[in-house]
């Protein structure tokens, strides 16, 4: 079938929606009509060559829609079931798989690289030179900016049909991403101090996370004084300016009785983020990375520090999602009013205007941009 879907063909130049062609679903694998996708900063990451990519690829990976035809064999869902995309379609046989780790499945992150589908194939492709077709390839087996795309059925969680499909869509990524860091990487309990660096629509929901937990402190760290506002509106307790200060691991010492903080969250992805996260932690305290840095970058810390100081260093990826049990639970919180996930939408736009809601996502402007499908152009604020 021909369906509308967002091309990235090359770094540094955003992507153009174009038609074309997507194959049935085969064995194992799912059709689903999309109706909302988050635009995440790991699709502009995608862009600007921070996440190397096969290319030219379907961007997208945080997503929901409705299950519209399904391939031999798939048991998993039915036709007009509501489902959130995976982005880490776990193979359940590999190490990781087999030790309740599959946010670190080892086929996934393989086939993520490579951008195809497990038997090797992308269902994506448009005509080519010489009346050839060229294959498009997926981004993380989802490629969710699309009117329609086709992903193995592990890839798909069903959820009630209760759910706005908008907040389905932002539960696949920035919740399970944030929330997840906090209450099952960080493992945090009642009475924990924390901090997070980085308050875009992940951090935000790792401030979320930690009140869940029942963190008795929570201070946000931006150098950009919107997400400040944004910080406390989600649960913040404390907010500190990082442009404006000299030494902002002074102000954390000050709020927390000269020790640090028991819990420190790096939700930006930079060297000099992380080093200032491990300075703001109290000795035997913890540091979570979550932000992404570009393949390549390292960061310098204290070899003497290590031993003398005991802190536990230590990353999150996609919240250490198991995205069957986890997915469902999310919105179990929301459904009680405990998670604000809607709050979080900022902005949504037509699949035609992604390139102006990268941008927006670029200069900061959007807690959450969402791409709603079948919406016509509006420009963006919600
Ligand atoms: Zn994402
Ligand atoms: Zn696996």
């Amino acid at each position: 079938m021909k369906v509308r879907a967002a091309v990235l063909n090359e770094e540094n130049v955003m992507p153009s929606i174009e038609t074309v062609t997507l194959a049935d679903p085969a064995e194992g694998q799912v059709r689903v009509k999309v109706m909302a996708a988050g635009v995440c900063h790991s699709d502009l990451s995608a862009v600007r060559g921070v996440i190397p990519q096969t290319m030219p690829l379907v961007l997208g990976h945080e997503g929901a829609g409705i299950v519209e035809a399904v391939g031999e064999g798939v048991t998993r869902v039915s036709v007009g079931d509501h489902v959130i995309f995976s982005w880490v379609p776990s193979c359940g046989e590999c190490y990781f798989c087999q030790h309740e780790r599959p946010d670190m499945c080892d086929h996934a992150f393989m086939l993520a690289t490579l951008g195809t589908l497990p038997d090797g194939t992308t269902p994506f492709s448009r005509p080519g030179q010489d009346g050839d077709t060229e294959d498009l390839y997926m981004f993380s087996q989802t490629s969710c900016l699309a009117e329609y795309t086709v992903v193995p059925e592990k890839g798909v969680v069903p959820i009630g049909k209760d759910v706005p499909f908008e907040v389905a869509a932002i539960t696949g990524c920035a919740v399970m991403t944030g929330v997840g860091a906090a209450l099952k990487s960080a493992g945090l309990t009642p009475g924990r101090r924390v901090a997070v660096i980085g308050c875009g629509g992940v951090g935000l929901n790792v401030i979320q996370g930690a009140r869940l937990a029942g963190a008795s402190q929570i201070i946000a760290m931006d150098h950009d004084e919107r997400k400040l506002d944004d910080a406390r509106r989600f649960g913040a307790t404390h907010t500190i300016a990082t442009a404006q200060l000299g030494d902002p691991i002074s102000a954390v010492l000050d709020l927390t009785d000269g020790l640090g903080v028991d819990d420190a969250f790096e939700v930006v992805g930079r060297p000099e983020t992380i080093q200032l996260a491990y300075g703001i932690t109290r000795k035997a305290g913890q540091i979570v990375v979550v932000g992404v840095a570009k393949m390549g970058v390292n960061v310098e810390l204290s070899a003497f520090a290590l031993p003398a100081e005991a802190k536990h260093i230590t990353g999150s990826w996609y919240g250490q999602a198991v995205a069957d049990t986890d997915f469902p639970r999310l919105l179990e919180y929301y459904r009680q009013g405990d998670l604000r996930i809607e709050e979080l939408i900022s902005h949504r736009f037509a699949l035609e205007e992604l390139p102006e809601a990268l941008e927006a996502l670029e200069r900061g402007e959007v807690r959450r941009a969402v791409i709603v499908m079948g919406q016509q152009g509006s420009g963006g604020e919600a």
